[in-house]
């Protein structure tokens, strides 16, 4: 295989790394939870990215790393943060002026990039877990259903039963007393979801196109529907959504040799 580049992502609940070729062509990836030791994480991550790319360490010409865990990576060779990270990949896809609506497990991020792909304004809700994955993972665990069986309650539901809100412990109590009154569960999920899209539109006003990234988005697409829906904006979905912190990295691992 040729000179590859390498993006490491550890974010605070998933750990992702991408390899790209010279021609910036994502070869392979791999995502696993970051757990506690963020080294290792990062190692497992890459390995399999690696193997996937049928790569090994001694093709990578260079290593950037990103997320919370960033400075924990002993093999990068430089860090970038992730808000730069998430600008470059989205802007090397779309090279327009877009929102850039980053949905993590412990924050949200609301990136605009003018037209050049210059950041012009930037809103991080990093506080508390409102509309974050980790809401989404409590919801999941209150309601007694996997996080992975979200997307599939909410897109059968047939109304939603508004949360009255954000935050997870009223939330989840909130979500108890409508199980306690016999409320069918994929209209809570729905408005579990609804609560997400309130939470991250009361960050920033979204208008003109909007793309979204982030684990959230990756493994519920019915919450990108719910967005179409709610007509303010223009939404888009790339592939491998919560590969753009890593893939960003990657992108800055091969400009910055
Ligand atoms: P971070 O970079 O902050 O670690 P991510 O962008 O990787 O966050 O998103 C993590 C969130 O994605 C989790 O909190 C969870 O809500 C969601 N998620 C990740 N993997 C899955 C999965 N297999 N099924 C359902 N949801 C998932």
């Amino acid at each position: 295989m040729g000179k590859v580049y390498l993006g490491v992502d550890v974010g605070s609940t998933y750990c992702k790394s991408a390899v790209l070729s010279e021609d910036k062509q994502l070869l392979g990836y791999h995502i696993v939870r970051t757990g506690t030791d963020f080294e290792q994480a990062a190692q497992a991550a890459t390995r399999s990215a690696l193997n996937m790319s049928e790569c090994s360490m001694d093709d990578v010409i260079r290593c950037t790393s990103t997320g919370y865990g960033r400075d924990n990576v002993s093999f990068s060779n430089n860090t970038v943060s992730e808000i730069s990270c998430h600008s470059k990949a989205v802007f090397e896809k779309y090279h327009s002026a877009v929102t850039i609506v980053d949905i993590g497990g412990q924050d949200n991020k609301v990136i605009v990039l003018d037209s050049n792909g210059k950041r012009v304004n930037f809103v991080m809700n990093r506080k508390c877990a409102a509309g974050t994955g980790a809401f989404v993972e409590d919801m999941a665990q209150r309601l007694g259903i996997r996080v992975d069986e979200m997307d599939k309650y909410a897109r059968t539901a047939d109304q939603i039963i508004e949360l009255g809100s954000f935050c997870t412990v009223f939330a989840g109590t909130e979500l108890l007393g409508y199980i306690r009154n016999g409320a069918s569960l994929n209209n809570l999920v729905k408005g579990v979801f609804y609560s997400i899209l309130k939470r991250v539109t009361a960050m920033a006003q979204l208008q003109g196109t909007v793309v979204l990234t982030g684990g959230v988005v990756a493994n519920n697409p019915y919450l990108v529907e719910m967005l179409r829906e709610m007509g303010s904006c223009e939404v888009l979905l790339p592939s491998y959504p919560q590969l753009f912190g890593a893939i960003g990295a990657a992108l800055y691992a091969q400009s910055l040799k």
